[in-house]
């Protein structure tokens, strides 16, 4: 089929709505959040409906003609992105938008790829329950793309990954058939999970056209609590009394140094630090309850009090309102921006086994140091999900463009590092064409073997977001 009449083919499934070819209109289609990729795509297809992706997708798997699905685009290992031959067709999802529906008695919601994640939790808690994925991109970030990357953010310790919140799929295969997995059941074992394999897959292996999530009781209080102490291991000691103490009401536990805090009080005028003198680390902890009152402000005052006579933590602030709850939320997801504005740096999405945190911080920083002297690391991150975001950023005063030739042997100190630990170099945001080849190091090869197997099982003429993880 030539491109032309490809073309022309796709215009009648989804209308001209549906399409977009001009250069100028599909610009922000084809480039990825943090610009560091910019592809050229054939043209930015927008179907409204399970049956117009399944036309397209068939009419492109004819013409063999790559494919790169996209929801909000926020992911940041350029996952989305299309490369700059001018040949694939970016497959956004964002009109397909339906909020199919809720069961608050089974405690699910049918949803389609396309709905922003800030929406479905709205829409859950006008249903008196939660949807517990939550992310600093929830704005903008679309389900299909949540579950494609397997998500994290902030309440994984209580709730787990995206992955672990869905029940359902309904996903178009290269070939076209559209896979009906809608189904809300919490047990069903007959035979291979098919559904995980298309969560966290990053849509190389097809498009994830709606699922069916898992709900949870609405919370009805919240305390939440920013921490000081000493060093990571101190914070490690903390999370064991916290879990042991509150058990499923322990529902958030963030680490950010001092440095870090730094960066968001120079660069948001409005953050405020949250004690009188400053500490070299800080965790933030939050405690949810299905009871309204009081109760999870007597436990985490009760948890930290005994932690601060022990000599665990150096000080605590439990915040009195629910504006200084959100304002102790910012320091740490301002962490993130505040580092942006002060100029480039080498990001690591690291995982690391909880209990190794703290050697693995204290193992890599000294390495670095020795090999880069004056780096200035900027450490944060999930904490209770071993997950960090260990971001190495310039001696100060070293020009953007010197410092980013170091990219690849500080890369080279960190990866290594984390596999010395059992870790992972992504916990959270995936490969994409970011981390394609550097994983080939730490993946065994038995493992990238059945990885490409599965690939070409479902994939065989590669059409599938070609060139990204594998
Ligand atoms: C400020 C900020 C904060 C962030 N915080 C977090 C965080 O805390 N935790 C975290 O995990 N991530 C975080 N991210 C990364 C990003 O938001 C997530 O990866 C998010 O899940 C991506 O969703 P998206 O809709 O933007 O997907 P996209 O960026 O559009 O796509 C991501 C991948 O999914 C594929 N894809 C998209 N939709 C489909 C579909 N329907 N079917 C098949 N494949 C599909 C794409 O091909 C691509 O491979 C953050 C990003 C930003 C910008």
């Amino acid at each position: 089929m030539k491109m032309r009449s490809l073309l022309d083919e796709i215009r009648i499934i989804v209308g001209p709505a549906g399409l977009i070819t001009s250069p100028h209109e599909f610009a922000p289609y084809a480039t990825d959040w943090r610009k560091r990729y910019v592809g050229k795509p054939l043209a930015v297809v927008r179907p409204a409906s399970t049956a117009e992706v399944a036309r397209v997708v068939r009419t492109c798997s004819e013409a063999r003609t790559a494919i790169v699905p996209q929801g909000g685009n926020t992911g940041l290992c350029g996952a989305a992105t299309p490369d700059a031959s001018g040949s694939q067709i970016v497959l956004n999802l964002s009109r397909m938008n339906r909020l199919r529906g809720i069961d608050a008695r089974n405690n699910t919601m049918t949803v389609e790829a396309g709905c922003v994640l800030a929406n479905l939790q709205k829409a859950a808690e006008e249903a008196g329950r939660l949807l517990p994925l939550s992310l600093a991109a929830e704005g903008s970030c679309e389900i299909g793309g949540n579950l494609s990357t397997n998500a994290g953010g902030t309440a994984v310790l209580r709730y787990g990954n995206a992955r672990e919140l869905v029940l359902g799929l309904e996903v178009v295969l290269p070939s076209g058939e559209i896979w009906d997995g809608l189904r809300g059941l919490r047990k069903d074992n007959t035979g291979y999970d098919l559904k995980q394999l298309f969560i966290g897959a990053e849509g190389t292996l097809g498009v994830i056209t709606a699922a069916v999530l898992k709900l949870f009781p609405l919370p009805k209080s919240r305390a939440t609590a920013v921490v000081a102490l000493q060093n990571p291991e101190k914070a490690l000691t903390l999370l064991d009394r916290a879990l042991g103490a509150c058990g499923e009401r322990l529902t958030g536990f963030e680490l950010f140094s001092d440095f870090c805090l730094s960066l968001v009080l120079k660069h948001f005028k409005d953050a405020a630090a949250p004690f009188p003198r400053r500490f070299p680390h800080y965790v933030l902890m939050e405690l949810s309850d299905t009871q309204p009152g009081e109760g999870a402000r007597t436990l985490a005052e009760s948890v930290l009090e005994a932690a601060l006579e022990e000599e665990v933590i150096l000080d605590a602030a439990v915040a009195q309102s629910e504006t200084q709850a959100r304002a102790f939320w910012s320091l740490r997801e301002f962490i993130s921006e505040a580092q942006a504005h002060e100029g480039p740096n080498i990001k690591h999405d690291v995982s690391i086994p909880i209990a190794r945190i703290a050697e693995f911080i204290s193992a890599t920083d000294a390495e670095l140091a020795r090999a880069h002297p004056g780096v200035r690391m900027v450490t944060f991150g999930h904490l209770g999900d071993g997950n960090l975001h260990y971001n190495v950023s310039p001696p100060e005063g070293t020009a953007p463009d010197v410092f980013a030739n170091e990219s690849a042997p500080i890369n080279r100190i960190v990866h290594d590092s984390v596999a010395r630990f059992g870790g992972s170099i992504s916990a959270e945001h995936g490969l994409g064409q970011l981390k394609r080849e550097e994983i080939r190091r730490y993946k065994s090869p038995l493992e990238l073997e059945l990885m490409l197997k599965i690939k070409r099982a479902l994939d065989p003429y590669g059409i599938m977001n070609p060139g990204k993880v594998l």
